[in-house]
């Protein structure tokens, strides 16, 4: 099972072109779309749910043409998207039930069975009868999920689903999406490198439309292995180092700066070397910098 995406193009009308010539080939697993916002994301996202068009480029789930037989992988599709509505005053069972029998699952039996086992997926059965008014932001996030798993789809596709949720709701909805993709393909998009390192087997970076690096998070970790070195500095000394070196990332620190610079060698002995992590290849992906994308493309190509 592979979702290949083919050099797609979309530019809105007010001129925005928010997908340049996008090529990624995604297999079962979790894979995670990382970018800032505005990067795009949310637009690939829609595209590949086919709720909007694009302008160009294809996209073939195995053999279905999904920019073309839309019903076809609407049947296949678990899509949750940025922000969706529920209905305030339904139990979160009897919203289940309904979509289910939208979906498809007319035998009232099969049904009852489906959207328990849902429930008790997302660890909701215990909410069931509760109105999704009350629910916090993590239940309804999950709520959406156990919607999108109805009629067993092979591509699931989730927009954004942490942002907004507490570090403990955090933490038990990626536990359930990293149940799912056993059996299917998970498109994760965030702009938390967290989500990402702590989930997917696989990742893209995305900026501007474009994607800058496709890559295996650990291997793209390693290639950068060496490669990057940091540095306490003083407000007043940032604007120099930045001219100097490749810096790649500033912390606050204390009221001081902390720097990661990114370079083949030690740029002097008062920089530390630093064992880089999924921030590191994400801030060094996005400062563009040639030397890193030869490194990882090369680790990359020697996979
Ligand atoms: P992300 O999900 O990564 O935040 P989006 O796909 O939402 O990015 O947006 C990508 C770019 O396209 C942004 O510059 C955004 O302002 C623009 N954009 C998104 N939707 C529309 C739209 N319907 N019309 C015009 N511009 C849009």
């Amino acid at each position: 099972m592979e979702l290949k995406i083919s050099r797609l193009s979309k530019t809105y009308a007010n001129g925005v072109q928010a997908l340049r010539d996008v090529s990624l080939t995604i297999p079962r697993g979790m894979y995670g779309l990382l970018g800032p916002n505005g990067a795009g994301k949310s637009t690939l996202m829609r595209t590949l749910a086919t709720l909007q068009e694009a302008d160009s480029g294809s996209v073939f789930l195995d053999e279905l043409n999904v920019l073309a037989q839309k019903d076809e992988v609407r049947k296949t599709l678990g899509y949750l998207p940025q922000e969706f509505g529920v209905y305030p005053k339904v139990s979160a069972e009897d919203l289940l039930d309904h979509f289910a029998v939208l979906k498809g699952i007319i035998n009232g039996r099969e049904r009852r069975e489906v959207v328990r086992a849902l429930l008790e997926q997302t660890n909701l059965y215990e909410a069931r009868k509760k109105k999704l008014g009350g629910f916090s932001g993590g239940m309804r996030q999950r709520f959406g999920i156990a919607v999108a798993l109805l009629g067993n789809p092979r591509l699931i596709i989730v927009d954004e689903p942490t942002a907004g949720l507490d570090p403990a709701e955090r933490v038990r909805f990626l536990n359930l999406l990293s149940e799912l993709g056993e059996n299917s393909i998970v498109i994760l998009s965030t702009h938390i490198v967290e989500d990402v390192s702590e989930l997917c087997s696989r990742m893209a970076i995305i900026n501007q439309g474009e994607i800058l690096l496709e890559a295996e998070p650990l291997r793209a970790i390693d290639s950068l292995s060496g490669r990057v070195w940091k540095k306490i500095l003083t407000r007043d000394e940032l604007p120099a180092y930045e001219r100097d070196y490749r810096v790649i990332s500033t912390k606050l620190l204390a009221g001081r700066i902390l720097i990661h610079v990114h370079g083949e060698t030690q740029p002097d002995a008062s920089f530390d070397p630093v064992d880089p992590d999924l921030e590191d290849v994400y801030f060094t992906a996005m400062a563009g910098l040639r030397s890193g994308e030869a490194a990882l493309s090369g680790a990359e190509a020697a996979s």
